[in-house]
């Protein structure tokens, strides 16, 4: 088995609960405003309908197609709209704020996450990657202390590019003095992580939970990649295998 001395890692979905923790950002801020603004919702439609309209604008993101502050806005008006609820403009600019201040602060991660992080202080070098904002995703990782887990933090903002964009993870293979074939990128996006860490030559480990819940809700049909990324896993317990287990061989593409 070819063994690896440097892992990207995603945070949003992969080791950090985006999930879980937006939830019950979006659960707080429904209850407060649910009288005033959303009477016309229930809260199962308004949070599967956030998470199809987040999950578009940070494509539109990734694309270059709109700027942060439009992505900050645009995934809850574009929801305020889906549910008839009651807004204007500064509702959308203060609910976007408080979410933002709500969200980061929660601390919960995926599970086998803190676990595979301690494990792999010992033998890797750990990169983390994100397409997030620095002032955001720096909150969470202290809330969840894990900052000390990685030597080098790539941010998509400081980069100039975004995830798929080769030149982030040529900028995060310089920072760990690593050549494409000794890294392994592990995340949850196919687009960013998975075909973006292929295109700069470095092995991925697709964790497929956040495809397989967005297929569900938005009815889309999975298998549509035509490619194998080098690993694929549906729970973070499985990277033991694959970073901690040698002599085990690896899946051919
Ligand atoms: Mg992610």
């Amino acid at each position: 088995m070819k063994k690896y001395s440097v892992i990207l890692w995603d945070l949003d979905g992969t080791l950090w609960d985006l999930h879980g923790n937006t939830q019950i950002a979006l659960k707080q801020l429904f209850e407060k405003y649910k009288s005033s603004n959303f009477e016309a919702s229930t809260w199962e439609e308004f949070t599967s309908n956030y998470e199809i309209f987040n999950e578009r604008v940070w494509a539109l993101y990734r694309e270059g197609k709109i700027a942060k502050e439009e992505l900050r806005t645009k995934r809850f008006s574009d929801l305020f709209d889906s549910v008839h609820a009651h807004y204007t403009p500064e509702f959308v600019s203060q609910f976007a704020d408080e979410f933002l201040f709500i969200c980061p602060r929660l601390s919960a991660m995926l599970p086998g996450a803190i676990d595979v992080l301690q494990a792999a202080q010992k033998d890797y070098i750990n990169v983390m990657v994100t397409n997030g904002f620095i002032e955001v995703q720096g909150i969470k990782m202290e809330s969840a202390n894990i900052r000390s887990f990685f030597q080098h933090v790539v941010y998509s903002e400081e980069a100039g590019v975004r995830k798929p964009h080769r030149a982030i993870f040529d900028l995060a293979l310089q920072k760990a003095n690593a050549t494409p074939d000794e890294a392994v990128m592990i995340g949850d996006d196919w687009e960013a992580d998975i075909l973006g860490a292929r295109n700069a030559g470095i092995d991925q480990v697709f964790f497929e939970a956040t495809e397989k819940r967005l297929d569900e809700l938005t009815g889309r049909k999975g298998g549509r990649h035509n490619y194998s990324p080098t690993f694929t896993i549906a729970s973070l317990i499985e990277l033991n295998q694959i970073l901690f287990e040698h002599g085990t061989e690896r899946e051919s593409n």
